[in-house]
């Protein structure tokens, strides 16, 4: 009979192809069997399989819940496949809430979460005679979903009590004809839909499609192979040569921890992974990008079978380890030397692991980028990045999708930014029509990578994401999708020669809260960093000094690692759970302990007989300085109230027995009305008996910093109620909130009433449940005014600042990164600019106009603000989500402001703000007979040597680093007075460079820097 042609209406066939679907789904299993027997117990550990399987198991049974949160139950799955599947594809259907992990023979098998769309474990592709009908596995189900356990939301804290319910446990036959059917139709109806009612090829798939539902009787296999060719000669019609090219490449997101502990992101890692696995041996196609060398280190240790398999497919070219870094830490605020650190654990790793460096940077998901990271990439052998994460951008939409970024010294890497948004695709039609559709540099650029598999959670790539990529292959009117690598996308974009560029940071313009909130993890990572640097100064000198002395190489490779992972996107931004937050704090204390062991043992290996038995109190005192620079300053004599003048050289050490005295004490003098006045004759200050800095002049000139009229250490407060990323965002309407802190609790009185320190005191009320108190220090001869602040904090959504009104007009203002700094607008001129009205900076930040300007330092803050001129520090945040009790609690932290002739470069700001970082070390010693040491000093104040190490690779080999950090081109001398034999540049990984052996000579060697260079020189000893 003659095929009856109907006129098609749009909506109703398409509807009509849509409502045929479910028909055919329910088909999908054609037969079920029960399990044996089901059993199960409960633990609140994670534990390993070998003690699992030892446990005794109670009976369980499908429809049972288990829980409460963070629990795991662990089930003993015993079945029997019937003898008349023997040809049939089977699966063991397994749809619980929690993720679940299938462990068979002792190893794991199979990822199990519903979330990620995997519910089953395939037994067997086609059952034979001869493998074993019945078998035994196991089942270990985490009592968290893929996103943690939020109460009513996402974000929200976990609910402790939530219950998870296994709702399917049996045998089915899988028909994998109609899986093929339906992944067809999904694509015509996704083409009929997208492409668009103008398109020709929308209506080719949508006619298509309805013909098969025609020709198609879901009973009869017979009829599949005619409709599955319809589909295909759609699939197989090819597009032009000028096709948009998507390079698609399977990944999935593992945040190390965030609405979970990290103990959890480790079975994360062996559920996820272990999926893309049994994908691989099914699909030779399949690549997968995979970033985090601890991610990688946890299996390697815990689930050491799965690694030998993932080092197998990394052989193969299909697994690619990505990225480079230890984890995929936060872009703004670790220190240059702990991103530094980042690749040299990472790089390392990947070497050892997997016989290669990482090309390529990813970090698809951090909260902004520092115009560092092109430098620090290049010298750690990688010229390529991805992200995609500026598309989350609140207010401007970045420009381009691939282009050369540029940092602060002229390094360029290239950059890109998939077009998709996102690092979680699905392979759906509409996705990669976004991809292609999204790229804001067509005409110059055209291919793109798709990151598809679940992610975030964990959960990656499944086999219907491939199957549907399969179809897009080269599909006319589509773009063109291929299974591809980063390699192989960069070498192609490589070649295009009409890229733009970027010059500076990549500023996220939201999550700008991420720079204040959970301050005791800033403050752990501020600490944790100068400890370290502490630690490996003083270890290289005990080193150099004494032959017996081991240098502790593996517990500092252990400490950093704990501080980079703490470094991880979700961690130290503080989007974290309470849970992590407690781990995290462990790890600080952790690197805090051995920390304070590691300098007590390179003390002890530098002074022996001159530090005293016991804890009596001496006279004379030894003082070590940790920076490349001489300092005068006012130290504490350890376990007294006294105090001491003393002078002590660059990166080294002198004895104090006759103590020097100030050329000019300290003042300190109270007036009628209650304020007082303070004087060092470098700076004076004068406070209101609120703490209120009304003046602040520079002793000589009499410069005043205050804005007339105005106010200085105002502290401000503000409603801090974001839309919805609690913790992670502050939103530009908080500013219109602003409420002066004008409650006083104790007025201001003197501590210390001068001489070498001069001190004043007062409290604030902030509210009914918060207090203020802060100690307001002047030393001699110090530049700048320290304010020793305690905060005790128990509010609901506010953000409390300090202000500094500065009588200084400039349209700029400079904020420090890592190894360098950089300016940003003071006014919103632009939306750019306005977008800008929370930024981040680290140990200071300056306000200059020619000739004189206003310095703000701190030992642990990170956000910031300069508006007109008013400079703000960020101080404390009080989110409820994800973490309720986020920053509730005691608080103790330290700025301060430093007014300065000239330029910050020439008042030494940079010096000051790491001089308030690194306090001196003095340790009581029986004696003072001996010399002052200097290990190393730089002849240009533009550089700073940041970092002395042991060589990652030789023993006799100590690695130094420098940055030149005002923004010159200087040339330097190196000086060292440790018995140094040869001096070669070396790039970040340590590796040296043969043509570049630096000539030795009486000064030390020559350094030539360019602005914000930073260079490593490998110094070998003489043994
Ligand atoms: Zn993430």
């Amino acid at each position: 009979m003659a095929e009856r042609l109907v006129l098609k209406h749009r909506r109703t066939t398409l509807e009509r192809v849509e409502k045929f679907l479910p028909a055919l789904q329910s088909r999908l299993f054609t037969d079920t069997c029960p399990l044996v027997c089901l059993s199960c117990f409960q633990t609140p550990q994670r534990i390993p399989y070998e003690d699992a399987v030892r446990h005794e198991f109670g009976p369980a049974k499908v429809g049972d819940s288990f829980g409460p949160t963070w629990q795991t139950c662990w089930f003993k799955v015993e079945l029997s496949i019937p003898r008349e599947w023997l040809g049939k594809e089977v699966h063991l259907l397994w749809e619980s809430d929690g993720e679940g992990l299938v462990w068979r023979d002792a190893q794991p098998v199979q990822g199990l979460t519903k979330e990620g769309e995997k519910t089953s474990y395939i037994l067997t592709d086609s059952l034979t005679e001869v493998e074993p009908h019945s078998l035994t596995v196991y089942v270990e189900v985490a009592c968290n979903d893929l996103f943690g356990a939020g109460k009513g939301s996402l974000i929200a804290p976990p609910d402790p009590d939530k219950k998870f319910t296994l709702n399917q446990a049996e045998l089915v036959v899988f028909n994998r004809d109609i899986h093929e059917l339906l992944v067809d139709f999904e694509i015509l109806v996704g083409m009929a839909k997208h492409l668009g009612e103008e398109n020709q090829r929308s209506f080719q798939a949508l006619y298509v499609a309805n013909q098969m539902v025609n020709l198609l009787d879901v009973t009869d296999s017979s009829t599949f192979p005619a409709v599955r060719q319809l589909a295909s000669s759609i699939f197989s019609q090819k597009n032009g040569e000028s096709q948009h090219m998507i390079h698609a490449m399977g990944h999935c997101h593992i945040d190390t921890a965030w609405l979970w502990p990290y103990e959890e992101s480790i079975r994360k890692c062996a559920r996820s992974w272990v999926t893309v696995v049994r994908l691989m041996e099914k699909n030779p196609e399949f690549t997968f990008a995979c970033s985090q060398a601890q991610q990688l280190e946890w299996v390697r240790n815990w689930y050491p079978g799965l690694f030998a398999q993932i080092q197998d497919y990394a052989r193969k070219g299909q697994f690619i380890p990505v990225g480079g870094t230890w984890v995929e830490m936060d872009g703004n605020l670790p220190s240059g030397e702990s991103m530094v650190r980042q690749f040299l654990q990472g790089q390392r790793f990947f070497q050892q692991q997997f016989g290669r460096l990482c090309l390529e940077f990813w970090l698809p998901d951090t909260f902004g980028y520092s115009a560092q990271l092109p430098q620090l990439m290049h010298g750690c052998g990688i010229r390529r990045f991805l992200t995609q994460k500026l598309s989350w951008s609140l207010v401007n939409n970045f420009p381009h999708n691939t282009f050369f970024w540029e940092g602060i010294d002229g390094s360029r890497v290239l950059a890109h930014f998939p077009p998709g948004n996102s690092y979680e695709l699905k392979g759906h039609v509409e996705e990669m029509l976004r991809t292609m559709n999204n790229n804001r540099d067509k005409g110059r650029v055209n291919h793109s990578a798709a990151l598809f598999g679940f992610g975030d959670g964990g959960g990656g790539p499944t086999q219907k994401m491939l199957d549907r990529l399969k179809r897009m292959r080269d599909t006319d009117g589509l773009p063109r999708v291929q299974m591809s690598t980063p390699d192989k996308l960069f070498s192609v974009l490589e070649k295009k020669t009409q890229l733009c560029t970027w010059i500076g940071e990549l500023f996220l313009e939201l999550h700008n809260g991420t720079y204040t909130v959970q301050a005791q993890l800033k403050r752990g990572n501020r600490e944790c960093e100068r400890i370290l640097h502490d630690a490996e100064v003083l270890s290289s000198f005990a080193l150099t000094q004494k032959s017996t002395f081991q240098y502790p190489s593996i517990k500092l490779q252990h400490l950093w690692r704990l501080l980079l992972l703490n470094q991880f996107h979700d961690v130290l931004p503080g989007s974290c759970i309470q849970l992590v937050v407690e781990d995290a704090m462990r790890y600080y204390a952790e690197i805090r302990s051995v920390g304070a062991l590691l300098l007590q043992d390179a003390i002890e290996a530098l002074f022996g007989k001159l530090l005293p038995a016991g804890p009596e109190t001496t006279e004379s005192l030894l003082v070590l300085n940790t920076l490349p620079w001489e300092r005068t300053e006012v130290v504490s004599r350890p376990g007294t109230e006294a105090l001491a003048l003393v002078k002590v050289p660059s990166m080294g050490y002198s004895a104090v027995n006759d103590l020097l005295t100030s050329p000019h004490p300290v003042t300190v003098t109270k007036q009628v009305d209650g304020s007082v006045t303070m004087e060092n004759g470098v700076i004076a200050a004068h406070l209101d008996s609120m703490g209120r800095v009304t003046s602040l002049r520079l002793a000589h000139s009499g410069r005043e910093s205050v804005l007339d009229g105005h106010c200085a250490n105002q502290f401000v407060i503000f409603d801090d109620v974001p839309l919805y990323w609690d913790a992670w965002d502050v939103m530009d309407y908080h500013l219109e909130t602003r409420k002066p802190i004008t409650t006083l609790l104790t007025p201001l009185e003197i501590v210390l009433a001068g001489g070498l320190r001069g001190s004043v005191k007062f409290s604030l009320q902030i509210s009914e449940r918060s207090v203020i108190t802060q100690e307001v220090v002047l030393d001699a001869m110090c530049p700048y005014l320290r304010f020793l602040t305690q905060v005790d904090w128990n509010e609901t959504r506010r953000f409390l600042k300090v202000e500094f009104p500065c009588c200084v007009r400039s349209m700029n203002a400079t904020y420090e990164i890592q190894f360098g700094h950089l300016e940003r607008p003071t006014h919103w001129n632009t939306s750019w600019d306005w977008a800008r009205f929370e930024v981040w900076s680290h140990k200071w930040m300056d306000l200059s106009e020619h000739g004189f300007g206003v310095a703000l330092l701190n030992d642990c803050k990170y956000g910031a603000s300069v508006h007109d001129n008013v400079m703000s520090l960020s101080l404390l945040r009080a989110p409820k989500s994800p973490d309720a009790t986020a920053d509730i609690g005691h608080h103790r932290f330290t700025y301060a402001v430093m007014p300065h002739r000239g330029s910050f470069q020439e008042a030494s700001v940079i010096q000051n703000a790491y001089n308030l970082n690194f306090p001196l070390h003095a340790v009581p010693a029986v004696s003072a007979q001996c010399p002052a040491w200097s290990a190393f000093s730089v002849s240009s104040a533009a550089v700073v040597l940041e970092t002395v190490k042991q060589a990652e690779a030789r023993r006799d080999g100590l690695v130094v680093r420098l940055y030149e950090s005002h923004g010159s081109t200087v040339v330097t001398w190196l000086q060292t007075s440790l018995p140094v034999k040869e001096a070669i540049s070396c790039d970040l990984l340590e590796r040296p460079d043969p043509s570049s052996h630096l000539l030795l000579q009486e000064h030390g060697v020559k350094l030539t820097f360019t602005p914000f260079q930073v260079r490593s020189v490998l110094l070998i000893l003489r043994q």
